[in-house]
């Protein structure tokens, strides 16, 4: 499988397209589930967190379940909300305004500031968040989706052209003419399928 990271498919181009996907099984269509695991494994496969803390993550579930199912709730609540941002936005339609409140929601927990830390003799200049805790796991995606939105019209955010997948891809290709999700699932099935009906109308032409 093409882009795959740690058992997630990166085909968006975009962090928030990514987000969007997930659980991401190009081909087959975007599913409604979000599992731990499938949340923990993109915040690592796309190095929002290390691998150390991805560890520590996983076992969350088990040492604060409270807080595990919080964090994937509002997971998914913003998944939930960058598909209908992204399904209008790159159908050129108007972007409802409560699909873009829970990114705002997840915007707001960014509040913070730089300080001056020491870390081994050397400084360093971190970013301290106003609000601690898990939310702040989101952060970088609501960002990514924010710009993706102010992007308007212009955007070269796509749906795969595959009706059973639409996966959401940002087009960076020179021509802008992308159509599929990946190439070696939807684009080559597309490929195969093509054939076969011409394959098929000449020997029914025969
Ligand atoms: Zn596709």
């Amino acid at each position: 499988m093409p882009d795959l990271v740690l058992g997630i498919a990166l085909v968006g181009g975009r962090l928030a397209i990514d987000f969007a996907n997930l659980p991401s099984r190009p081909a087959s269509g975007p599913s409604n589930s979000l599992s731990w695991e499938e949340l923990i494994g993109f915040l690592r496969a796309t190095r929002i967190v290390s691998p150390e803390r991805a560890e520590e993550l996983l076992v969350l579930t088990e040492t604060d379940p409270r807080a595990a199912f919080d964090l994937l709730n509002r997971a998914k609540r913003l998944r939930d909300a960058l598909r209908a941002t992204f399904d209008a936005l790159a159908r050129k339609q108007r972007i409802p305004r409560e699909s873009v409140e829970p990114i705002n929601e997840v915007l707001r927990v960014t509040e913070g500031h730089d300080e001056l830390v020491e870390a081994s003799r050397t400084w360093r200049i971190e970013y301290i968040a106003r609000e601690g805790g898990l939310d702040w796991l989101l952060a970088a995606v609501a960002r990514s989706a924010a710009e993706l939105v102010t992007e308007g019209e212009e955007t070269r955010l796509r749906l795969c052209a595959n009706p059973a997948c639409s996966l959401f891809f940002y087009d960076n290709s020179r021509t802008h003419r992308r159509r599929w999700c990946s190439m070696s699932l939807c684009g080559n099935r597309h490929k195969v399928a093509a054939f076969a009906r011409r394959h098929g109308a000449r020997k029914r032409g025969n």
